[in-house]
């Protein structure tokens, strides 16, 4: 499943690559040429048809696995990734949820949140930053949540992680900028995955009427911002943060 990488592709990570918004996001830039790394945490069959996908494409694809909440597997999988090179980009992408109200929270299910969510992003940030600084290149998007700037009722610890992401965004974005480094990140709305399934089951009408466009994001609609950060057209842009709700956050 892996292949030595050719100076023309670039080497990119995305974490949680093997459904959902990630897998799309692998897939667009495997489509591009890339050499994606797909990061899953258990679900391994899936992140190798991601991988085949990506390879019948025209892009290189290496599988590589951890749960991001466990310190030495995160260090584990990134000896792996950067064991070729540094990398030209990172996706943040995996992400969990354990709802629940602030009253109520157990301290183990907000701490789990904040783990996957946020401390491993840092964590990842601060370990590929390395090799893009010496580069004096790299690209950067974290995938944040609407719930990050909305009233995140009934997930504390998930709208936390992901205002906190948004935040290391912008102070690492200025950190970096003199190196020719970027760093943004995406706020999705209601988008149609796993994540959200059992949402939809039991409010699918009720959250339709508070969208604008009448219908959930798919995973390509974000994966198509993701893939124009990570392009050259986005070479200015730097610090920011793009909602992809179907207007939702303005409604
Ligand atoms: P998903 O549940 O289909 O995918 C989540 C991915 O994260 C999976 O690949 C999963 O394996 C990975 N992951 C979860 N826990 C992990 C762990 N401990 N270690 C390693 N990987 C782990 O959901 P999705 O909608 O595709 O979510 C992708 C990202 O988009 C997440 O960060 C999520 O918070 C964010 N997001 C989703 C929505 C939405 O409506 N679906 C909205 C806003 C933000």
């Amino acid at each position: 499943m892996s292949e030595a990488t050719p100076p023309t592709r670039r080497r990119v990570l995305v974490t949680g690559a093997s459904r959902g918004i990630g897998a799309a996001i692998a897939k667009r830039l495997g489509g591009e040429g890339d050499h994606v790394f797909v990061h899953y945490a258990g679900r391994e069959d899936a992140a190798k048809a991601v991988a085949a996908d990506i390879e019948a494409a025209g892009g290189a694809a290496t599988v590589v696995q951890a749960d991001l909440g466990d310190a030495a597997q995160l260090d584990a999988m990134l000896a792996q990734v950067e064991a070729d090179g540094p990398l030209d980009a990172y996706v943040a992408n995996a992400g969990l949820t354990k709802d629940g109200l602030v009253l109520t929270m157990r301290e183990k299910d907000w701490r789990r949140v904040l783990d996957v969510d946020l401390d491993a992003p840092f964590k990842i940030l601060q370990r590929v930053l390395r090799g893009m600084l010496r580069a004096r290149a790299g690209r950067v998007v974290h995938v944040s949540s609407i719930q990050a700037i909305r009233g995140g009722l009934g997930q504390p610890n998930y709208a936390a992680a992901k205002a906190g992401l948004l935040a290391l965004t912008r102070a690492a974005a200025l950190e970096v900028a003199e190196r020719g480094i970027t760093v943004n990140a995406v706020l999705p709305g209601f988008i149609d995955t796993d994540m959200t399934a059992s949402l939809q089951r039991k409010a699918g009408d009720r959250i339709l009427e508070h969208i604008p466009l009448k219908r959930y994001g798919t995973p390509d609609d974000v994966a198509g911002l993701v893939r124009f950060l990570l392009s050259d057209d986005a070479a200015y842009i730097t610090g920011q943060s793009f909602v992809v709700d179907g207007g939702l956050s303005v409604a």
